[in-house]
């Protein structure tokens, strides 16, 4: 056993003499090591998250839901979403308070204590009836239903994604002009490129700032005119990951990011399932750390969490996968568990950028909540994430009965 494991070990409370010799065959990856005078509060801890879609079936259970009309091949009401997820798990009770939906996810907020919190938020938020046509599937929650994101204390919603144009340019302007009332930043849309463009600023009393730059890309099915232009409202849109395009952006961060900010790169990418990442990502993400200047990279877009990786002490989450959604009842792919969700909670050291650790803890969603998983849940989501983030060198263990963590060379 090294000093590093040793202490890494030690941090968590989890050192024994029965432990450690368990983990023995583990002990070529460890955590940085970490004297007591460089933890907390010189640290910053981020609370991140894959998609939020509160829209839809879940707005229909929410005090104040939509017109349920829908405009998809084969649902036309809203409330079959709900009917689906009952007849599987059985009934919600209705109207649920604003902070059902985030159920036993609050007590872990609580309990980590963040300094902010970020969302890929999945819908647009309006009362408008003009729907993008031919899309299919049109997500929105009510404005009035907008306290079920701020029961949760979010901070910061990333809009960089396929649905926030669901209802149109109003739809955008009115998910812009909602969060912005219930004092929620945004990143990733705006009413045209250079506010598509700007980040999120979260400024941190005594801890600098975090700066969230949020980007769309095309494999995540945003349409290519959903981008924002000079004249045009929209999504600040990638239109592919080439190396060229991280220069554009490095020109962009360099002029904004002041010493001790977090810079973390939001991004809308990929297709639902599957585990691979492409050569491009990783490529991409790799030259944002080394160029770029961004200290987090926020991927999602895939409907479970992907691979995990560590480069150059920076963290890379290729994809966060669903956290509240109204997929419940719908069949399909459920070999890969994405009513499964997790809470990221990296610790980040604003003097460089560089990870410190990473805590993540497992949910799972039924009747629309977000629950404590059961054993063999926590166990399973354990195993797949290890198996994914072992390809990039790293390991994900048992902290505790809730919480995972990530080792790392
Ligand atoms: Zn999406």
């Amino acid at each position: 056993m090294n000093r590093s494991r040793r202490k890494f070990l030690l941090r968590y409370g989890i050192a024994g003499p029965g432990l450690l010799a368990a983990r023995e065959p583990f002990r070529q990856l460890y955590g940085k090591e970490v004297s007591p005078m460089e933890q907390t509060p010189h640290r910053t801890k981020l609370f991140l998250c894959g998609d939020v879609m509160t829209g839809r079936g879940i707005d229909q259970i929410l005090p104040q839901p939509s017109d349920p009309q829908l405009y998809e091949p084969y649902v036309r009401n809203a409330k079959i979403y709900v009917k689906l997820a009952e007849r599987l798990n059985g009934p919600i009770s209705q109207p649920a308070d604003f902070s059902y939906v985030w159920g036993d996810a609050l007590a872990e907020l609580e309990r980590a204590g963040p300094d902010v919190r970020v969302i890929n938020l999945e819908t647009a938020i309006t009362a408008s009836d003009e729907y993008w046509p031919d899309k299919g599937i049109n997500y929105r929650m009510h404005p009035a239903n907008t306290p079920c994101l701020t029961a949760a204390r979010i901070d910061c919603c990333v809009l960089a994604n396929n649905h926030v144009l669901d209802w149109g340019y109003q739809g955008l302007a009115d998910t812009l002009d909602t969060l912005k009332q219930a004092s929620l930043k945004t990143a990733g849309a705006g009413r045209n490129s250079r506010e598509a463009e700007a980040p999120a600023v979260l400024n941190l009393a005594g801890k600098g700032r975090v700066l969230v730059f949020g980007f769309g890309c095309d494999s995540s099915g945003i349409p290519p005119e959903w981008g924002a232009t000079d004249d045009k409202p929209g999504v600040n849109w990638l239109p592919d990951l080439s190396l060229g395009n991280v220069q554009r952006l490095a020109d962009r961060i360099r002029r904004i990011k002041q010493e001790r900010d977090i810079v973390v790169a939001s991004i809308h990418w990929g297709g639902n399932w599957g585990y691979a990442i492409p050569d491009e990502q990783r490529r991409f993400a790799h030259a944002l750390i080394d160029e770029a200047g961004v200290d987090v990279i926020h991927g999602h877009s895939s409907h479970h969490p992907k691979a995990v990786e560590v480069y150059r002490d920076k963290l890379i989450l290729y994809g966060c996968g669903d956290f509240i959604n109204d997929y419940e009842g719908i069949e399909g792919y459920e070999s890969f568990r994405g009513d499964l969700a997790l809470m990221y909670f990296p610790t980040v050291n604003p003097a460089d950028g560089t990870l410190s650790d990473l805590e993540m803890v497992p949910l799972h969603m039924r009747q629309f909540r977000l629950n404590r998983p059961s054993a063999d849940d926590f166990r399973w989501i354990r195993d797949r994430l290890d198996r994914e983030t072992d390809k990039f060198g790293g390991a994900v263990e048992t902290l505790d009965e809730r919480r995972l963590v990530l080792r790392w060379r």
